[in-house]
């Protein structure tokens, strides 16, 4: 069966997981305070409703317990963002992604249930920033606060040269995971391939290890 998804709050942040989710061809229930919002996502979602989910009787109409994701984009009302979740964890939802605004308001979520919450401005600034300074990294996902993957662009440095020629495990403590060339990936690559100048490098490790290995192609 398929899964069902409900979005609750349909600014920025939470039309956007809607739109994405329904193209992907989902199940997914809009539901907005306001009616502007709904109309806006009507044809977008498989369903779109107007209610105040700070509301249980709202909710509880919707059939909320039914959806096997409900996922809490309210924005700047934190009091409105707490309450929904509060009672979608009391009504028994399973999984419940929220939207944090503030290290607060994440604690807050925590304490009360949330299965997941995300921080999509603050992740964001952090990913522009980490490419705004290091020239070679084209993206990167942090895994903890001191561990990530990295995609770095290859340069002439290294072109021409082995992963077991640069060492790089055992000198930089990273591990290459991936290697992007043209539109090939290979993934786990021998110890004995061949860097080339335009490949892109997927590399995990501790982020002081991955800074170094960023510094020896500078
Ligand atoms: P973003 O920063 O992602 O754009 P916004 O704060 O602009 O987020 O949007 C949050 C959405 O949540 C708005 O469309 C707002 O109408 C909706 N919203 C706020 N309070 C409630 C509520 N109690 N019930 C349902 N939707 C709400």
């Amino acid at each position: 069966m398929k899964k069902e998804f409900a979005v609750i709050g349909l600014g920025r942040f939470g039309g956007s997981i809607c739109q994405a989710l329904s193209e992907e061809g989902l199940e997914v229930m809009a539901i907005d305070i306001d009616e502007d919002k709904v109309n806006a996502y009507a044809n977008i979602a498989s369903h779109a409703v107007v209610g105040d989910t700070t509301d249980e009787t709202v909710l509880k109409s919707i059939g909320i317990r039914n959806f096997d994701h409900v996922i809490v984009a309210i924005g700047d009302n934190i009091q409105a963002s707490i309450l929904t979740t509060l009672i979608l964890k009391e009504l028994g939802v399973n999984d419940i992604t929220v939207k944090a605004t503030n290290d607060y308001h994440e604690k807050v979520l925590s304490k009360i249930g949330a299965n997941r919450i995300v921080h999509p401005e603050r992740d964001m600034g952090k990913r522009i920033a980490h490419k705004i300074v290091s020239n070679n990294v084209l993206d990167y996902l942090e895994l903890s606060d001191e561990h990530s993957i990295v995609e770095i662009s290859a340069n002439h440095k290294i072109n021409g040269q082995s992963i077991i020629d640069l060492d790089i495990r055992a000198k930089y403590g990273v591990n290459i995971v991936a290697i992007k060339r043209n539109k090939e990936i290979i993934v786990s690559p021998q110890a004995n391939e061949i860097i080339q100048s335009q490949d892109v490098l997927i590399v995990i490790g501790a982020d002081s290890d991955i800074n170094r290995f960023e510094k020896r192609l500078l």
